[in-house]
């Protein structure tokens, strides 16, 4: 006969325990109750060091207002706070905890001790804790103004607990994820994350940085150079949102998903799914935007004991709000992407733009905007993009030779060197590998975890700035080398390529582009390799990699080059055979260097295995290949690390950028030249350069591009043509 059980009540050590493990889930969920401790403690410096995840060490030091002596036996009790009184405080509770449970919690299941100082107490004091009580009276001892706060091996006493954790690697990689984006959000705070021992920091932010800065700090230029601002107030729903969220040019494989409601990072899994629909009509398929929202709803409306961890959080009119948050995406993308507007006329003879009239044009739009009833007829541009777009001009072929796709997901291309680059004309092409792994250097994939709340404590985690791909370039010559373009960038002109509209290509040298009410006549050529200087620097160390389908020898690109004009070889130099064997040993000895920063690999036999992939979708004209090779070994400066990293930035232009040369024919008129033509292989698509230009070199242009002060002047910009004074124009006629 089987007994009834015995019912006892559980010894209270034990029940704080299993509260304890509802509370703290993991190292990140700890050290999240801890950096809102601090900021309640209005810190403004914020450093954590961790050691195997925060599993053996989580440490926390802020330099807020401290603990006072007398409060420092009871700070690690349940139910002990300074938030909170009576329960009606619960309805306006503007701090980030109020239940005096977190640091209760985490003595239960942890060594703690705590070392903290007030302004006005004459030293610090420490003590250690267990089980929510001081283990010996607190001593006084030296220390800084603010809170220390060391959490040592975690879940020492829970062993499922511990079991049911990942490596310390990924628990590392969550701890990286909560504290940067506390760190975004905190724009005032200064944040460092380390680990115990290691100079270098995973997140470091600094004091005055804005939103924004923290945003390119952690998340990378990429995106930080995409985003647009949300400012937005609903007083019906008494609901704010601020926010920075990613333009249509952006996308990830992953949502990037900061969410803070009252300044409390959380999760809703139903705002995310519903700005994710609006932007689906912008971003290419299956791909995703980068969003970073601050709600604050009034308190009387938001549930936050809903979870024990105050993940995923509820709110009242959560459909209302969100639709309206809906709206307000909506709108913000429609605006920075403007409908295409394209007006046409015959190209005037070309007046150099003056720099004062782009930033006249530019403040012009910002007062347009903000006061609508002044546009003028000769201000207003057609938006008509079938009868006035430049290519309607000419002969259209469909497209369906060129398999491009504009996501970036796309990683390796391969790219057949069969065909030589003997030949003048470019005949670069492109195959797609569809079993491509490796990663494309754009950051953070992998931080945004799937949002949704029940798979979120197994989704994989990553590295570094939780980023196993996205590598942070310090070496100072690169940085100065980006400084000097962030100088010497344009405003004008910037804002000019920002808000263009392509009209066409005139050859491969010009093309027409819109901005406002004018047209510019500009030089792709010079464009493009600046361009690709750009990317060369800008993404040093992280590029993706273009696969040649047959690995091409050194040598024999070499000798291939070294029999080419160009090259200006003459017998004083000594036998081509000579040189390039001088070139393969150059290179080879540079390989690791080269494959490491240039994602360029050699191998052993010296042969050439990939290309940096600079831009996605862009392979430069391979017939430039043989004296891209020679010019590596002969024009780059292997005795300085900043001459080096700026020299191979400049062959990158020379190379990738647009060349006179390449043929925008038609392809109709292309299959009758090429059966002229006795060693083409008329069955090889062209690659198309038109389609490219405007589809890959002009985005690009829009998206990331500084244009040089130079550029105003050096006629690489010239305006063409001016809608009111075409209106002046027929006015007489
Ligand atoms: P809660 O934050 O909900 O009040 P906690 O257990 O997180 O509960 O913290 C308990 C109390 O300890 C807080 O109310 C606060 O007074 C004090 N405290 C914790 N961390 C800090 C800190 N970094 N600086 C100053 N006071 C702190
Ligand atoms: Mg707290």
């Amino acid at each position: 006969m089987v007994m009834a059980s015995v019912i006892r009540k559980l010894d209270e050590t034990v029940v704080n325990r299993i509260a304890a493990g509802e509370v703290i889930q993991r190292p990140a969920n700890a050290l999240k109750e801890m950096i809102e401790n601090c900021l309640d403690a209005k810190a403004t410096s914020i450093q954590v060091t961790v050691k195997s995840g925060g599993l053996k060490l989580l440490q926390i030091q802020d330099n807020g207002t401290g603990i006072r002596k007398e409060d420092m036996d009871i700070v690690c009790e349940r139910f002990t706070t300074s938030k909170l009184r009576e329960f009606e405080d619960l309805n306006s509770i503007a701090t980030y905890g109020f239940r005096g449970e977190a640091l209760a919690s985490i003595s239960h299941v942890a060594h703690v001790t705590i070392t903290t100082r007030t302004l006005d107490a004459k030293c610090a004091y420490k003590g250690g804790y267990l089980d929510g009580k001081l283990k010996a009276p607190v001593k006084p001892c030296a220390g800084n103004k603010g809170t220390q706060i060391s959490v040592e091996d975690l879940f020492y006493n829970v062993a499922t607990r511990r079991k049911a954790l990942k490596s310390p690697g990924e628990e590392h990689g969550k701890i990286v994820e909560v504290v940067s984006r506390y760190a975004i959000h905190n724009a005032g705070v200064a944040f460092t994350l380390k680990k115990q021992g290691e100079s270098t920091a995973d997140v470091r932010t600094p004091q005055n940085a804005t939103i924004v800065d923290n945003i390119r700090t952690v998340f990378g230029p990429s995106v930080a150079r995409e985003l647009i601002e949300v400012k937005h107030e609903n007083t019906k729903l008494s609901f704010k949102l601020d926010g920075q969220i990613s333009n249509a040019n952006y996308s990830v494989k992953k949502c990037i998903f900061l969410l803070f409601i009252n300044h409390r990072l959380v999760d809703s899994s139903s705002i995310r799914k519903a700005v994710e629909t609006v932007y689906a009509t912008y971003l290419p398929k299956n791909m995703h935007p980068f969003l970073y929202f601050s709600l604050e709803i009034s308190p009387n409306n938001v549930d936050v004991n809903v979870h024990p961890t105050k993940h995923e959080v509820h709110f009242l009119h959560e459909e209302a709000i969100i639709e309206d948050i809906q709206k307000c995406v909506e709108q913000k993308l429609l605006g920075s992407n403007a409908s295409r507007t394209y007006f046409t006329q015959a190209l005037l003879p070309g007046a150099p733009v003056s720099i004062s009239d782009i930033q006249k044009d530019t403040s012009e739009s910002a007062a347009s905007s903000s006061n609508k009833d002044k546009v003028y007829a000769h201000q207003m541009v057609r938006t008509d993009d079938k009868i006035q777009k430049l290519d309607a001009f000419l002969h259209k072929v469909p497209q369906d030779s060129v398999v491009m796709d504009t996501s970036v997901n796309r990683t390796e291309e391969k790219m057949d060197t069969s065909s030589g680059g003997q030949d003048g004309e470019a005949s670069g092409r492109a195959e797609q590998s569809s079993s491509s792994t490796e990663s494309r250097k754009r950051p953070l994939e992998s931080t945004s975890e799937d949002q949704s709340p029940s798979t979120s404590s197994s989704t994989p985690s990553s590295s570094k700035t939780g980023t196993p791909h996205y590598r942070d370039i310090k070496l100072t010559s690169i940085l100065k080398l980006q400084q000097e373009i962030e100088d010497n960038m344009h405003e004008g002109l910037r804002e000019l390529f920002k808000h263009h509209t392509f009209v066409g290509c005139v050859n491969a040298e010009h093309a027409v582009i819109q901005h406002q009410t004018k047209l510019y006549l500009v030089n792709t050529i010079k464009l493009s390799q600046e361009l690709f200087h750009q990317l060369a620097l800008f993404d040093f160390g992280n590029f993706g990699i273009m696969r040649l389908s047959n690995a091409a020898p050194i040598y024999e690109l070499a000798i291939l080059a070294l029999e080419s004009e160009e090259s200006g070889w003459s017998e004083s130099d000594g036998p081509k055979e000579q040189l390039a064997q001088y070139v393969v040993e150059l290179l080879q000895s540079k390989a690791e260097m080269l494959e490491d920063y240039f994602s360029l690999e050699i191998d052993k036999s010296g042969q050439l295995c990939t290309l940096p992939l600079l831009l996605d979708n862009f392979i430069p004209a391979l017939d430039g290949l043989p004296m891209f090779v020679l010019r590596l070994a002969t024009e780059v400066d292997w005795e300085d690390e900043r001459g080096c990293f700026s020299t191979l930035a400049k062959e990158c232009c020379r190379f990738y950028g647009i060349h006179k040369n390449l043929r925008l024919v038609d392809k109709k008129e292309d299959v009758n030249k090429s059966m002229d033509n006795e060693d083409k292989d008329t069955s090889m698509p062209d690659y198309d350069w038109r389609w490219t230009i405007e589809h890959v070199i002009y985005p690009a242009l829009k998206a990331q591009f500084l244009p040089p002060k130079a550029f105003a002047e050096n006629a690489s910009v010239l305006q063409v043509a001016n809608l009111p004074d075409l209106y002046k124009v027929f006015e007489r006629c």
